[in-house]
């Protein structure tokens, strides 16, 4: 019988924000437009999908800004540009949208703008998490301009948590996708695939996709392990979530107890696909294979699944 290892005590990266969401003062547009002159305020500017960045005098890399601490003052902050992400101590912290062009925003350098997959090992995990949080809200809003049910143009409301069709009365809410992350297992073996698409040639990862409307997540799950590897799933046990904004995913990792040992490979998804013992996983590097990043669901499923046995 299989026992799903305990999860771990550490939190996800991108996951653990010390924001209070406090989606109550949303609505109230006095709260909202002193909380933006405020100058306790925060701001996390972002230009294109990049998130602001400057090094600190004292060492560290700054990625919050007060107003004044903003090029010009912030005097240009357009208040549809600024969404409210929540309370940290108080004080309100913005997600504040400098536009997706190709020239850098007034006063700023392309210099200054880092991915959040690159900033994240430089900053604090909570920070990663307010940065994935305006990374993802801003994702929404400039991918839900217009009116899906009538092509009318939007109006942000709700401090950018909201937009609202004036022509057809529909409102849209910021979405986000599910995605289901699993370790195949059975007996002593665990499941690991290769795609071309990785981003490190050497690396065996859980396998993972989307679920489609109409699908439990157990089903997704199954289906996905059918679809790739031609292996039948048997009971799914529920591990852990992860926020996963590039661009828009919720990662779900579980357990999946493998009922079939046969593999048959889905080419479109994956180039080759193996069952390994504990031991070869953990000799990885002198077997010339290599693991999925640390700060990654995929990672820590298969190093608790290792932790277990
Ligand atoms: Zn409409």
């Amino acid at each position: 019988v299989f026992v799903p290892p305990r999860f771990w005590p550490e939190r996800h990266i991108y996951a653990g924000s010390p924001l209070e969401r406090a989606a109550h003062r949303r609505e109230d547009a006095a709260f909202i437009a002193a909380a933006r002159d405020a100058p306790g305020t925060s701001f996390a500017p972002l230009w294109g999908l990049k998130h602001a960045r400057k090094a600190e005098a004292a060492g560290g890399v700054r990625v919050l800004f007060r107003r004044a601490e903003l090029p010009g003052g912030g005097a240009g902050i357009a208040p549809e540009g600024a969404s409210f992400l929540g309370l940290l101590g108080g004080e309100a912290v913005f997600a504040l949208d400098l536009g997706a062009g190709e020239t850098p925003p007034a006063g700023w350098a392309a210099e200054d703008f880092a991915d959040l997959r690159v900033l994240s090992p430089e900053i604090p995990a909570a920070w990663a998490a307010i940065l994935a949080h305006a990374r993802g809200l801003v994702y929404w809003q400039r991918r839900h301009r217009f009116c899906g049910v009538c092509g009318g143009g939007l109006e942000t409301r709700a401090a950018g948590h909201l937009r609202h069709c004036p022509a057809c009365g529909a409102d849209h809410f910021p979405r986000t996708d599910p995605a289901v992350i699993m370790l195949v297992v059975r007996g002593e073996r665990a499941l690991l695939g290769h795609s071309p698409r990785f981003p490190i040639p050497e690396m065996y990862s859980t396998l993972a996709g989307f679920v489609e409307p109409g699908e439990s997540l157990e089903e997704a799950v199954a289906r996905e392990v059918w679809e790739e590897t031609g292996i039948r799933v048997g009971a799914v046990h529920y591990h852990s979530s992860q926020p996963w904004p590039f661009p828009a995913s919720l990662m779900l990792g579980f357990y999946a107890e493998a009922e079939t040992e046969a593999i048959t490979l889905d080419p479109e998804e994956l180039s080759d696909a193996r069952w390994f013992s504990r031991a070869e996983i953990r000799d990885h590097a002198r077997l010339g294979f290599r693991l999925p990043r640390r700060d990654s669901i995929a990672r820590r499923l298969i190093e608790d699944w290792l932790a277990h046995g």
